[in-house]
């Protein structure tokens, strides 16, 4: 509805209604509605209340929170159509060539014909109004359904579940889980299950039954232009049921996909975080598929975290939730192992295909022999080479993007920096032979200058290597080779990530370069080597959560080896070979890493042992930054004891300054989140100039 709002008129929503004014209230003070936009409720009530929860939770605005609810601004796009008249259908009639060509069509299509098809045809608009002066034809507006799968595979009406025979573990597994759908109410069961096991096979099952209980289905995946395979599974299986939600579609599309769910047309949803909020009725079951995966957390207001709004949207409908992972995240290990998640386990690849053989290169003792400038190890070479002469393929990791991540100055030891954050500039190749410098912050960025710009010396040296460096250097190393990468720079157009895969698929690529994006859950059966170039770059981070990162993808990269008939082979090179999250992601055994790590967290009383809230003040200068951060330190510790929490900091942030503004953090840590939350809100409340200067982060997932 519409309501006035100071001297403008806004759009709002209902979220409650009251019988009669608080007491109290003046009624002079209270003002009439403008405008009724929307007669029936817009928004599922469950899912106004799931907004409010993240409001409250997350310690954010509910209008934030119910924008992330809505679907995009858009309106219903309307198209013109032309269709013949019953004049238009006598015999006999008089007419020129293009006419008679329009007439022929129209009279095959007794719906019509949209006119810009008509065009795309070669008929001018002139001919069309010519035989509507006629009679002949009219002209009518019509709705266009703006459907994503358009144009791609046949829609299916008939349910496809496949029929092949479960393994053991499959379905053992589906007969937990289809009991605990049975009972029709809350309950979360983690399905931790190795890479190619088959944990898709088992969620279309378990989805089909669902089904027949006459409930909806809900499932959420990171990021569907990396992981399209799961998407489309659900779309083969169930046709026309499935709607899709992700930012890949376009506004309009997802537009018209938000509102088939609202009509209730479809009774499956696949789609990345926010689709957490689809307006789905009768929800019978929630899958979150790799739910460790960061992308689940929104990194803007509100910063919600998708698998953990998915369990408190699962608990209020009663619906069963099943969160998927090779590497389950420590908090949902944790919640195994104290019982609030029934942890189901697949340990074996389908048709007992053997996990990839890893083995670990010690690149100190390969730098002593090489030199410190080698990308490739010698047992990494021999093993590409190896697979090329095989006409298989590889998959080579290195998290981190460019061709050189610092541009030094030999005279006075300068880096080149960026001007608006504290990070250094890396080097990539653009146009044609053209290197840039650029910021992965805030993307400044400069041609790489021939002479320090600090001290005018001429000698400027580049230093570490990112993705580009690696593919040119196989590309010179195997000239006939067929390399691609797959990074943030290659995929900036839209369709590129989808195109690289699909060439993957079909055995154009041999050698495919990447970052974490080539570790998501792809499923390349002639992929038999996976090479990590520097499995220790997580490490360095300031982020205790930077080994299970390190496992996580680790695990889930060599798991991307071997998926086929042909067994696979890892070889990892670090500079850490007995660091745990690496030694453990080598074995692929996550007991041993969740125990180390957990241990850890216990020691240093990091999540998911306590809550952590992080709050970052921004400010023009350093100083200024520090101080308000200061304050609000003074106003929380004041509650602290009463809280039981502990203030830590403030303290600079890691990347001090980002975009310009300088940061200054604080986290607080303790076991009672409302506590913390009412303190925060309060100490912002009693300094209202800082409100909008500080970021509030619940449980954040970076704290960079
Ligand atoms: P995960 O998600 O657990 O890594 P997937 O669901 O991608 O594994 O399954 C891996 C591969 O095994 C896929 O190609 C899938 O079609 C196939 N698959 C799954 N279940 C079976 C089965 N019971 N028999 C044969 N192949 C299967
Ligand atoms: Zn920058």
């Amino acid at each position: 509805m519409r309501v006035p709002l100071g001297k403008r008129v806004v759009t709002g929503i209902v979220v409650d209604a009251a019988a009669s004014l608080e007491p109290g209230a003046l009624r002079e003070k209270i003002k009439d509605i403008s405008e009724v936009v929307d007669h029936a409720a817009y928004l599922p009530a469950p899912v106004v209340d799931l907004a409010l929860w993240v409001a409250d939770y997350y310690a954010c605005g509910a209008g934030d929170a119910l924008a992330a609810a809505m679907p995009p601004a858009q309106e219903r796009r309307t198209i013109r159509v032309a269709s013949l008249t019953a004049q238009g259908h006598e015999p006999d009639l008089e007419l020129k060539p293009k006419q008679r060509e329009v007439i022929d069509a129209l009279r095959g299509a007794p719906s019509g014909i949209a006119v810009r098809d008509l065009k795309a045809r070669g008929i001018s608009t002139d001919v069309l109004q010519r035989l509507a002066v006629k009679g002949l034809l009219v002209f009518r507006r019509d709705h266009l359904e703006r459907d994503p799968f358009a144009g791609g595979a046949a829609r299916l009406e008939t349910n496809r579940v496949p029929t092949r025979t479960l393994t053991g573990e499959q379905s053992a597994v589906l007969a937990s889980l289809r009991e605990a759908a049975g009972s029709k109410s809350f309950s979360v069961s983690l399905l931790q299950g190795v890479t190619g096991s088959g944990k898709t096979e088992v969620y279309l099952r378990l989805t089909d039954t669902v089904l027949q209980h006459g409930r909806s289905v809900l499932i959420l995946v990171p990021e569907i232009a990396l992981t399209p395979a799961v998407a489309s599974s659900f779309r083969d299986a169930f046709g026309d049921l499935v709607a899709v939600q992700h930012s890949g579609l376009s506004d309009g599309e997802r537009y018209d996909q938000w509102h088939r769910i609202r009509r209730g047309e479809v009774s499956i949803v696949v789609g990345t975080r926010s689709a957490v909020f689809a307006p789905l009725g009768n929800l019978g079951l929630i899958i979150v598929d790799e739910e460790h995966d960061t992308s689940f957390k929104q990194e803007e207001t509100p910063r919600y975290h998708g698998r953990d709004v998915a369990v408190v949207r699962g608990k209020r409908e009663g619906a069963l939730v099943v969160l998927g992972s090779a590497t389950p995240s420590l908090e949902s290990g944790q919640n195994a192992v104290n019982g609030r998640y029934s942890r189901l386990v697949m340990n074996r690849r389908v048709l007992d295909r053997p996990l990839a053989s890893v083995s670990v290169v010690d690149m100190r003792i390969e730098y002593a022999a090489e030199g410190p400038d080698i990308v490739l190890s010698g047992a990494l070479k021999i093993a590409i080479a190896a697979r090329l002469g095989a006409r298989q393929q590889s998959l080579i990791l290195l998290n981190r993007r460019g061709l050189a991540t610092a541009v030094f100055c030999r005279q006075c030891g300068g880096t080149l920096d960026c001007p608006n954050c504290s990070v250094s500039l890396i080097v990539h190749t653009e146009g044609r032979d053209l290197h840039r410098a650029r910021c992965h912050y805030c993307n400044y960025s400069l041609t790489v200058p021939k002479a320090c710009p600090a001290c005018a010396g001429p000698y400027l040296e580049r230093r570490g290597f990112g993705t580009e460096r690696v593919a040119a250097e196989i590309s010179t190393l195997w000239p006939d080779a067929r390399v691609a990468r797959l990074d943030r720079d290659t995929v900036r157009r839209k369709g590129a990530a989808s195109e690289i895969l699909r060439r993957m698929a079909s055995g154009d690529i041999d050698v495919l370069v990447g970052t974490q994006m080539i570790a998501k859950g792809h499923d390349f059966p002639r992929v038999t080597l996976v090479g990590v170039i520097s499995a220790d770059v997580g490490l360095g981070v300031a982020d205790f959560r930077a080994a299970e990162r390190t496992f996580q993808l680790l695990t889930q990269v060599s798991g991307r080896a071997g998926r086929g008939e042909m067994v696979g082979e890892a070889i990892v090179q670090t500079l850490y070979p007995n660091h745990y999250s690496i030694l453990h992601a080598c074995q692929q055994d996550y007991a041993a890493f969740f125990a180390d790590e957990i241990a850890y967290r216990r020691t240093m009383r990091y999540p998911p042992l306590t809550a952590l809230v992080n709050l970052v003040v921004k400010a023009r200068d350093p100083r200024t930054a520090l101080t308000d951060a200061n304050t609000l330190a003074q106003h929380l510790r004041a509650k602290a004891e009463a809280g039981r929490f502990r203030v830590l900091g403030p303290a600079p942030a890691p990347v001090t300054k980002l975009r310009g503004e300088y940061r200054a953090q604080l986290f607080l840590k303790g076991a009672n989140r409302p506590a913390m939350r009412q303190a925060v809100l309060a100490a912002l409340a009693a300094e209202p100039d800082l409100r909008r200067r500080v970021v509030i982060d619940i449980d954040p997932v970076s704290v960079l």
